[in-house]
């Protein structure tokens, strides 16, 4: 069968037509397969306790899975690095926080990303207030004798943390200038691990997020000294504030937020932010994130803007101090 000039014109404009529907359909159809969740740490921390609570109400909402993949290593900035060098398509994005994308450029000079440029924010999963937490038979009752102990064995202590940058590390630092100590700093992949070997004793005190301290503080598993926050913790009240503690300089607060790479389509930015806003703000799961000590944001608080604001803030307080602070 032959064409003529004109048929043939308007089979590759009907060829064209479809294969732009084709296009527009697949965009309008993510998610087609599972969406990959980095985090940066080791399972069991407070990252991947967010992540998973997040996440699991994401996928209701995106009709796939959100699957949670733990790709630690350097505080954290590992699995961000692979996620901003991934494809901007929507599928790999990453759940990261105030150290990888606040404080970790302030003590990585060869960093492979930029918090601000390198990413499309999608939103702010939750706050999560720093305590002071300790191994279970620490002889110390609270904050002050801590302090007492703590620069007496000055040489002999270990504190744990999740490596260089990350939130446990940098907040300690602060902590630790203000007890004028300079004590062994243990780093792990996350703060999962070093949270188990606080309960076993093998470490002595660590500062954490919360959300996955509160628990084993319940069941006496640690001690919680304080938490760096102007109030108490609904979810912690028997635990006083570093103000009421003794030491009101120490007031500092972390938060998990996710992120996709820079240059995902913006339509698809708006589900997998849509998607995010639905979890934090359903009641259940809500509930799951302040039962634990998380400070939930309502649909503005996580919102893409109030992220990018958020990482601004936070690079501009963070960076500067600890370029100046830490032995790079
Ligand atoms: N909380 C950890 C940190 O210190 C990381 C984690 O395991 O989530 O940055």
């Amino acid at each position: 069968m032959t064409m003529t000039k004109r048929q043939g014109l308007t089979a590759a404009a009907a060829i064209g037509a479809i294969l732009a529907l084709g296009a527009g359909s697949a965009q309008a159809q993510f998610p087609n397969k599972p969406v990959t969740m980095v985090v940066p740490f080791a399972a069991g921390g407070p990252t991947d306790v967010v992540a998973r609570i997040v996440g699991e109400h994401m996928s209701k909402t995106l009709g796939q899975p959100v699957i949670i993949e733990n790709v630690a290593g350097a505080g954290g900035t590992t699995g961000i690095t692979r996620v901003a060098k991934s494809t901007p398509d929507g599928y790999t994005i990453a759940m990261g926080h105030m150290g990888t994308h606040g404080a970790a450029p302030g003590l990585y000079p060869n960093i492979a990303y930029n918090p601000q440029t390198d990413f499309a924010p999608i939103g702010l999963a939750a706050g999560t207030p720093i305590v002071i937490v300790t191994r279970k038979d620490l002889p110390v009752k609270n904050l002050q004798e801590f302090i007492a102990w703590a620069q007496k064995n000055e040489k002999t202590i270990n504190n744990a943390n999740a490596g260089s940058g990350s939130v446990s590390h940098i907040t300690c630092v602060l902590l630790h200038e203000m007890m004028k100590i300079d004590p062994n700093q243990i780093p792990y992949r996350g703060t999962g691990p070093a949270l188990t070997d606080l309960v076993s004793g093998k470490v002595d005190y660590m500062c954490d997020q919360i959300v996955s301290v509160s628990s084993q503080v319940k069941g006496d598993a640690i001690k919680a000294l304080a938490i760096a926050t102007p109030a108490r913790s609904p979810s912690l009240p028997d635990v006083p504030t570093t103000k009421e503690a003794g030491l009101p300089a120490f007031e500092v607060s972390a938060w998990n937020a996710v992120f996709a790479p820079k240059g995902t389509p913006a339509d698809v930015v708006a589900k997998l932010s849509d998607a995010l806003t639905k979890a934090v703000t359903d009641p259940a799961t809500k509930k799951k994130l302040e039962d634990l000590g998380g400070v939930v944001p309502d649909a503005k608080g996580a919102s893409p803007e109030a992220l990018a604001a958020l990482v601004k803030s936070e690079n501009d307080r963070w960076i500067p101090l600890l370029k100046a602070k830490v032995k790079q």
